[in-house]
């Protein structure tokens, strides 16, 4: 069975944000949000700060927390592991909006003009038609990599093992029971997690 995902390699990303942009690009996002957005991590202190950089789209959870929050339906869980987004117009006349809040990793976007809210919605329709999310082919690091990843033959697939070997594998908040399908990639630091990371957003891109 397909299991679509995003593997990110932090060993390689320099923070260009390509992938931001051409997220903007492909989704037309509204003013202030970033379905995709690199994080900042630095743990240790001038003059050898030790920086890397995390970019954080949707995480795809096999459990996701938003599907079961909207009562209207608006979320669902495809059967490749996409997190698909339906029509958004029934959230104008949402009040209390509970999926941003139930999505643990912050990916829901709420626009203040309209009352609709927006995510990654995994460039659904590029894959369904044989290409691959933007993010990821647009990533000047060659970082974003997307694919099934129970298929061994698939580069996500196989980057993982080359990292689980070295012990380099890494997912945000794995305690919470959402299992991501994004997986990061990262050695010899410490892998920080969404709490303490610093986000530099272009809030006009
Ligand atoms: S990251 Fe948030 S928006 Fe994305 S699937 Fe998980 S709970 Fe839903
Ligand atoms: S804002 Fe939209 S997606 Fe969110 S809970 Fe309300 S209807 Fe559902
Ligand atoms: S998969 Fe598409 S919608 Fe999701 S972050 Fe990448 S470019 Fe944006």
């Amino acid at each position: 069975m397909t299991r679509l995902g995003f593997v990110i390699n932090l060993d390689t990303c320099s923070d260009h944000r390509s992938c931001m942009l051409a997220c903007k690009k492909q989704t037309e996002s509204f003013l202030g949000s970033h379905y995709i957005e690199t994080f900042t991590a630095m743990t240790d202190d001038y003059p050898r700060p030790n920086t890397y950089f995390i970019p954080v789209p949707c995480q795809h959870c096999a459990k996701p927390s938003c599907v079961p929050a909207c009562p209207q339906g608006v979320f669902s869980k495809r059967a490749d592991g996409i997190v698909a987004v339906g029509d958004t117009s029934v959230c104008e006349s949402c009040r209390d909006k509970p999926c941003v809040a139930a999505c643990p990793y912050q990916r829901i976007f709420l626009d203040p003009k309209d009352g609709r809210v927006g995510k990654c919605d995994g460039c659904a329709e590029s894959i369904d038609a044989g290409g691959a999310p933007k993010c990821s082919t647009n990533c000047l690091g060659r970082s974003i990599m997307f694919g099934d990843l129970d298929d061994d033959e698939t580069m996500v697939a196989q980057a993982l093992m080359v990292y689980e070997d070295m012990g380099g594998i890494h997912r945000l908040r794995p305690e919470l029971d959402n299992q991501p399908s994004v997986y990061y990639l990262l050695t010899g630091r410490y892998f920080q997690d969404m709490d303490t990371l610093y986000s530099p957003a272009w809030h006009n891109a």
